[in-house]
């Protein structure tokens, strides 16, 4: 592709109110162009990306087994109200009316379609297991579109699903499509970690995301080097620390003005926040309950959610705490009565604790469980931290934030329930369908891979996945011996299998290296009347800036062995 045809000018300056790198990238190279919030027109050279991804996609899940399928958008109300994924999406759920009236979906995710596809042909054991899926067009009505490609309210997926016969075939499944998404990520060029994903109030059943460390990246995950342990911070356990262990002392009350949180109870008292326990009212669907935990940690959410089986759950409001007859302020499980209280093992990791007395402007010193108050379940409801102790014990917990690319999950038999899917068994009973669902993100991993792979000049693209492997730079193009020689080799490369965008405008030097710096193909080739007179040609690697001057007979070769540089 010559650049003086190419559709999409670079932008000299960077667009206004566009934080993420990936995005004002995207945009300075025009690559992208926003057609409403969250939804983008893809220019020719990030479809070419995207076909690169999606072609690595198919040939490592097509080698898991994988059949290609492809589902419709447009769907009708229906078969979602009879999963409840109506309501479980939300406004999330972007749905319309047709001209009967009647209510369709633009599809979110395509778990229930692919349910009735299979169950209309699949009956007997014999037909089982298999493994279905698609790359198509996703819509779903986020409240926070951002990010350009990041997170898009129109967006690509790639979908698979597998419908098992018994717990042993979906384990295969799963294990097989975690192997082919280390192979595609590996193959795309872009590390990933594998983490223990949180998998909802279903509980026991295993989910993993593969996250692309990124400092831009709205997912935190906790690792151990050590044993290899990794988990998103929803899901994540460890081993606090316990504090000092002391003979028990009495409880006793005492002033503490003004004081309503635990940082300011802390240095009121000149004593770490893990000597506190903090308190808290929540609101679970339609139940106030009180959560009890040490001081210094915060309450993981999801834990708490999951083990609730709530729909959901937020702070308790003052008026919801009155409302109940509980008094907001200084809370405490010490002599209250009549709530469901749920603590946290870290009640147990320490003694002597600084307590709420459920009295304003009044504190009690050495609280201790279960002395001096009652709970109804002790539970790890504990967001885990770096410094931790990897719950496995052999190590300490490291955080990084990262972007979700990919996400597996055992679904079990809740879509098959829903939708009746059962098959006869080799004694002809019949059976519930098991299922398992693995995502990519394929529009997300674009936009991922730049937020990884860039400097201060642009992008540095992946070899597997830039829109072009080569950037051929001709200097001086009005000069006939670069006119010649660029073509030829023009030529040369695109005979020999590589794909090659040429710079062939009139343009300065300065203008072509800035735009070839801007779109970061790996390699770039450069005539110049300069080259030309030693009888040479150079060639820059975009990743580290090395340079090296070739003969016009061994390009292809020096080249080759530059791109697999790039290869993991
Ligand atoms: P997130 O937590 O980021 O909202 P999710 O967990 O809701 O994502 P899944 O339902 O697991 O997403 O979808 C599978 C994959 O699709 C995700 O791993 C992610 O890579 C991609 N994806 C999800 N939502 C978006 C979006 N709004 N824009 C782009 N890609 C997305
Ligand atoms: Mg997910």
């Amino acid at each position: 592709m010559r650049v003086s045809k190419l559709l999409s000018k670079t932008l000299r300056d960077d667009p206004s109110e566009v934080e993420t790198i990936s995005h004002k990238l995207m945009l300075r190279t025009g690559m992208i162009l926003q057609v409403t919030a969250g939804v983008y027109s893809y220019l020719p050279l990030a479809l070419r990306s995207i076909q690169k991804i999606e072609q690595i996609i198919r040939e490592e899940i097509n080698n898991a087994g994988g059949q290609e399928v492809l589902m419709p958008t447009l769907q009708p109300m229906e078969i979602w109200e009879q999963t409840g994924r109506d309501i479980a999406f939300g406004d999330n759920l972007f749905s319309l009316t047709d001209r009967r009236n009647r209510k369709m979906v633009l599809a979110p995710t395509h778990e229930e379609t692919i349910t009735a596809m299979a169950a209309a042909h699949i009956a007997s054991y014999r037909d089982l297991p298999v493994t279905l899926y698609q790359i198509q067009t996703k819509f779903r009505d986020e409240p926070r579109p951002r990010a350009g490609l990041l997170r898009g309210r129109e967006f690509i997926m790639k979908d698979a699903y597998s419908f098992n016969l018994d717990q042993n075939s979906l384990d295969e499944s799963y294990q097989r499509m975690r192997e082919a998404y280390r192979n595609i990520f590996k193959r795309c060029g872009l590390p990933t970690i594998e983490v223990e994903a949180d998998s909802g109030a279903i509980g026991g059943k295993d989910s993993h995301e593969f996250i692309m460390p990124a400092e831009s990246g709205e997912d935190l995950i906790l690792f151990c080097r050590e044993s290899g342990y990794a988990a998103n911070v929803e899901r994540a356990k460890s081993i606090i620390p316990a504090v000092r262990s002391e003979p028990l002392r009495e409880l006793q009350l005492i002033d503490t003005p003004s004081i309503k949180t635990i940082p300011d109870l802390a240095s009121f008292l000149a004593i770490p926040e893990e000597q506190t326990l903090k308190a808290v009212f929540y609101q679970a669907d339609t139940e106030i309950i009180l959560v009890v935990i040490r001081g210094d940690i915060e309450v993981n959410e999801i834990k708490l959610k999951n083990h609730l089986h709530a729909t959901d759950l937020r702070l308790a409001t003052s008026e919801e705490v009155e409302k109940s007859n509980l008094t907001p302020g200084s809370t405490s499980p010490i002599g209250l009565q009549n709530i469901r209280t749920i603590a946290d093992f870290s009640i147990e990791s320490g003694n002597n604790f600084v307590a709420g007395a459920n009295i304003n402007d009044k504190h009690y010193m050495n609280a201790n469980y279960p002395r001096d108050f009652n709970v109804d379940e002790i539970i790890d409801i504990a967001t885990a931290r770096e410094g931790d102790q990897s719950p496995d014990g052999q190590g300490k917990l490291v955080s990084t934030k990262g972007i979700e690319v990919g996400h597996v999950f055992k679904l079990g038999t809740f879509f098959t329930d829903a939708l009746g899917f059962e098959y006869t068994d080799e004694h002809g009973s019949l059976t519930p369908v098991l299922m398992g669902c693995y995502g990519i993100g394929v529009s997300r991993i674009l936009a991922a891979a730049i937020e990884q792979n860039h400097d201060e000049k642009g992008v540095i693209f992946p070899a597997p996945i830039a829109p072009y492997q080569l950037q051929l730079v001709s200097i001086n193009i009005d000069n006939e011996e670069v006119a010649i020689k660029s073509e030829e080799l023009y030529l040369t490369l695109r005979n020999s299998g590589f794909d090659v965008l040429w710079d062939d405008r009139l343009e300065t030097a300065g203008v072509k290296f800035n735009d070839s710096d801007l779109l970061g193909l790996p390699i770039r080739i450069i005539v110049s009347p300069r080259n030309l007179k030693e009888g040479m040609i150079e060639l820059k690697r975009r990743r580290d800036g090395t340079s090296s001057k070739v003969n016009f007979q061994d390009i292809t070769s020096a080249i080759k062995s530059l791109l697999d540089m790039d290869e993991l």
